[in-house]
């Protein structure tokens, strides 16, 4: 009798569609393909149109038969802007609740039910937080859930603290004056973590919020705890201390931290496949990159230029895109500035390029620019950033310290850590004038500068060594592909 070979895994991954869950999980789904898994991606339809418009995604995944696309409505108006105020994050989850679920589920279980073979069958699903109907639709199905969060565990132990903050009236606080005091009850952040380093969520004196505040991040802790095992986008050497609180509190499932993402790709490719100058993340755009900043930069001298990106969802208003502005020419440096179109508040980018005239012969503007690329560049020797957890990643990764200014989410937490834990930048929370950014600027670029960067090699380095042969993530991915193949057996 013939042996039986193991079917192989199949496995459905479903991120919050937003650029900062898309892109680390289509690494994600690349780097499983690399082990021969066969991965179903699924994206609301809104995305995969951006996507297969602004990049070569067909091409990325063309070589790995076992992939494939589905898409999910998200609920959402064909004309709604999906950018503006956050709010429109709630409107995002509740429409994909009432609109992705029913798809979702027919593609759990039809995916089960057209399986010809055994080898098709759905394995597992790896999912979003705050996708919980997602996880619903996996229990239902009897298809286990691996749990995925794009952000820090620093956040991620700050949210699992906040529902006993609350217990212990921490939270809410009573008025401004406390917002620099140390939060006593997040172990292992207690001699570093202000009220306003908590996730802007939390930052609250309101009682109603706190109820739903606690709510959420019970029910955060709940998901956790059921899914069969969790995948953070960090490494131990960064976050080892955090990663050990949360490996203790979630005991019941396997904790594997894999990160930094996109980085791996690089180690497992080769370097004839992929380099660092031209990483293939290029291809999860969901706007039009600009590559005119890149023959701009090779102009510029080593380390001298800022650059200057506020992500995917925040937005500034006029006034806190001037008080930048006038920091950035005041500080006599040149700058690179992401503009996305949607970044200014009742403007077109068109109106706020057209502001920033006459800075042509200092800063260069694109909507969307190639980030890990011109973070690699030698021109470049300073991020002014939103803090989120990719963009803090990737300057990590390409060695070049930070000047932050969270705007919301985990991004409050992430600038502390920055400042304080890790000294690989300065933090501007909560501040936006224009001789703050300016100074700030060039304690960055200059007087500060070889502490920082001495600091960011070595975290640079450890960052690199985790996702190579014999590092943390390294094993930890290959135990996690391990752990998926076991559940298909
Ligand atoms: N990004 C990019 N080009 C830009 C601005 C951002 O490629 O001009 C990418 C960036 O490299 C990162 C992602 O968009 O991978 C933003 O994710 P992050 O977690 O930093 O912030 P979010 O957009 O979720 O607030």
């Amino acid at each position: 009798m013939e042996p039986q070979s193991s079917p192989t895994p199949h496995v459905l991954i479903f991120p919050l569609p937003v650029q900062g869950h898309v892109t680390p999980m289509l690494n994600l789904a690349e780097l499983l393909c690399l082990s021969n898994l066969k991965v179903t991606f699924i994206n609301s339809t809104h995305n995969h149109q951006r996507l297969t418009r602004y990049t070569n995604i067909e091409s990325r995944f063309s070589g790995y038969p076992g992939f494939g696309f589905k898409t999910v409505p998200d609920g959402l108006p064909d004309d709604h802007p999906r950018a503006g105020d956050k709010s429109w994050l709630s409107e995002l989850i509740q429409g994909l609740a009432s609109s992705a679920k029913p798809v979702l589920s027919e593609i759990v279980v039809g995916a089960e039910a057209e399986a010809e073979a055994e080898a098709e069958k759905v394995t597992c699903l790896i999912t979003d937080g705050w996708l919980s109907f997602a996880n619903d639709v996996a229990n239902e199905a009897e298809v286990p859930v691996i749990a995925v969060r794009c952000f820090s565990a620093c956040c991620l132990w700050a949210f699992l603290c906040m529902p006993n903050l609350i217990h212990l009236g921490e939270i809410p606080f009573k008025d401004n004056e406390e917002m620099d005091e140390l939060v006593k009850n997040v172990p292992g952040m207690d001699s570093f973590l202000r009220y306003r380093d908590l996730p802007s969520y939390c930052r609250t004196k309101d009682i109603p919020t706190c109820r739903q505040l606690q709510h959420l991040f019970t029910g955060e802790m709940q998901q956790i705890q059921k899914a069969h095992s969790f995948i953070l986008n960090t490494f131990d050497d960064l976050e080892g201390p955090i990663l050990s609180h949360i490996r203790q509190h979630c005991s019941s499932s396997r904790v594997y931290s894999i990160g930094p993402l996109h980085a791996h790709l690089k180690y497992r490719l080769g370097p004839n496949e992929i380099t660092i100058s031209k990483p293939n993340n290029s291809s999860s755009n969901l706007w039009e990159v600009d590559r005119s900043c890149i023959s701009w930069l090779d102009q510029k001298p080593d380390k001298s230029v800022v650059y200057v990106s506020f992500g995917s969802i925040t937005i500034l208003t006029k006034e806190q895109l001037m008080e930048f502005w006038a920091g950035l020419v005041h500080s006599k440096k040149y700058f690179l500035w992401v503009i996305r179109p949607d970044l200014i508040i009742g403007s077109t980018s068109s109106e706020s390029l057209k502001l920033l005239e006459g800075t042509k012969e200092r800063g260069c503007m694109v909507g969307w620019a190639p980030q890990e690329e011109v973070l690699a560049h030698r021109a470049v020797g300073g991020f002014l950033t939103h803090s989120g957890w990719n963009s803090t990643l990737e300057s990590i990764v390409a060695g070049v310290p930070m000047l932050c200014w969270p705007y919301f989410a985990d991004q409050q937490v992430n600038s502390r850590y920055v400042s304080e834990v890790w000294r690989i930048g300065l933090d501007m929370k909560d501040t936006c004038d224009r001789t703050i950014v300016m100074n700030m600027i060039n304690d960055l670029m200059d007087k500060k500068k070889d502490e920082l960067e001495r600091s960011m090699r070595k975290i640079s380095d450890l960052a690199n060594k985790s996702v190579s042969q014999g590092g943390s993530s390294y094993s930890n991915l290959d135990h996690l592909i391990e752990e998926i193949k076991a559940m298909s057996n």
